[in-house]
């Protein structure tokens, strides 16, 4: 560690005030440190290996989330396109962009809920246009998750986003199909594809894009339903859901983000779903936890977006680590990576530091991620052996 790193830290602690010890810069390379008392001398040395214990911990955590194989349940491929690669195929396509830089783009990603994210969101969808757009975007995305070791990737898209801009079907699921494809052979990554009705669109345009999925059938594995919560109950989709079934089609719901538990019981109930995206507001209604754990109805949470949409002010004020002690099946993913400021990794590093997560409360979380796929159960297990044996091996070493 860095002295002048281990100064700045030290001039927090309530051990010393700033007049207690002095500095002096040598050179720009080497510091004296002067300490004015033997008291003070051991304090301070005890400090330094409490920093440096602390430091090495850290250190610990970080490779271990590294390392942990991970499936990501809820991305939404859209909001995981870059400024970068967001200006790149506006001058690709020659389409106006309402931003003239990168750094213009990040400024305008601090919302204030979920419908001020969705305006930006749809704006910056504009770009996409041809079916390699859509290979670009899903392909940046995978690359990007390999290096953090996520090994299954369960990917939502929303086709109407682009059909109602005039982009037809095919070219956006030929895109991220063939990226998908790519990723198998040449990653050896799993994944299966989702497609969401926006709930701010009527049933009417939701059973239209059921239609155009059918033609694509075999390469989609369910249908979703995303967009603003709020005044969208599941129930206007009861009729589309149960269209999807019998075409053979798995089902998944946004509910209990900003919308309230009674949005739970109808994606349950009404819907028929077999796995909850964000669901943080069961906690408000014990009656809805005991089904959930007692069904062990997976929950998708994504902690670094409920920060950013303030449904928590505080990552050490989410509820995750409440929902995982009583016993629910809690997942983390990353919902809209680009937008949203962190992947899979930097979502478990945060979450482990504001609710101080164990080792084995992450590998828990992990193991749950493969539970809640639609993976075949062999492939489940094999997942589930490789975490426990990383595990195994972390407490032998420690
Ligand atoms: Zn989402």
């Amino acid at each position: 560690m860095k002295l002048t790193e281990l100064v700045s830290r030290l001039s927090c602690s309530s051990h010393y005030t700033i007049w207690e010890y002095i500095v002096k810069q040598k050179k720009g390379t080497s510091f004296a440190l002067y300490l004015r008392s033997s008291s003070m001398i051991k304090r301070f040395r005890d400090d330094v290996s409490q920093i440096q214990a602390s430091k090495q911990e850290r250190q610990m955590i970080e490779e271990f989330i590294k390392t942990l194989p991970k499936a990501e349940l809820h991305l939404h491929i859209e909001g995981s396109l870059e400024p970068e690669l967001m200006f790149e195929l506006s001058s690709r396509n020659k389409v106006d962009m309402p931003f003239v830089s990168v750094e213009e783009v990040r400024a305008a990603y601090e919302f204030s809920d979920l419908q001020s994210f969705l305006d930006i969101f749809y704006a910056g969808a504009g770009v996409l246009l041809q079916t390699q757009d859509f290979f670009d975007l899903t392909w940046a995305y995978l690359e990007k998750v390999n290096r953090e070791n996520v090994r299954h990737v369960e990917i939502f898209f929303d086709p109407q986003t682009h059909t109602d801009r005039g982009v037809p079907f095919r070219t956006v699921i030929t895109g991220i199909h063939k990226a998908l494809e790519e990723a198998r052979e040449e990653f050896g990554m799993t994944s299966y594809l989702i497609l969401c009705f926006l709930r701010h669109l009527s049933e009417k345009a939701a059973f239209a894009t059921l239609e155009e999925a059918l033609p694509f059938r075999g390469w989609i594995e369910g249908v979703g339903l995303d967009s603003s919560e709020v005044g969208f109950p599941p129930e206007i989709f009861e009729r589309v859901f149960t269209k999807a079934e019998e075409e053979g089609l798995r089902k998944v719901a946004h509910a209990g983000e900003e919308g309230p538990p009674e949005y739970i019981w109808q994606a349950l109930d009404s819907l028929g779903v077999s796995r909850i995206d964000h669901g943080v507001r069961c906690m408000e209604d014990q009656k809805l936890v005991k089904r959930l754990v007692k069904e062990q109805i997976p929950l998708t949470v994504c902690p670094l977006s409920n920060i950013k949409l303030k449904v928590f002010d505080r990552m050490e004020e989410h509820n995750l680590k409440k929902m995982l002690d009583a016993g629910l099946c809690v997942t983390i993913n990353s919902d809209d990576p680009a937008y949203f400021g962190g992947y899979m990794n930097e979502n478990f590093l945060a979450t482990q530091k504001g609710l101080n997560l164990s080792l084995e409360d992450l590998a828990e979380i992990a193991k749950n991620g493969f539970r809640a796929s639609f993976l075949p159960q062999e492939d489940i297990d094999s997942h589930l052996q490789s975490i426990d044996d990383m595990l195994a091996m972390q407490s032998t070493s420690g």
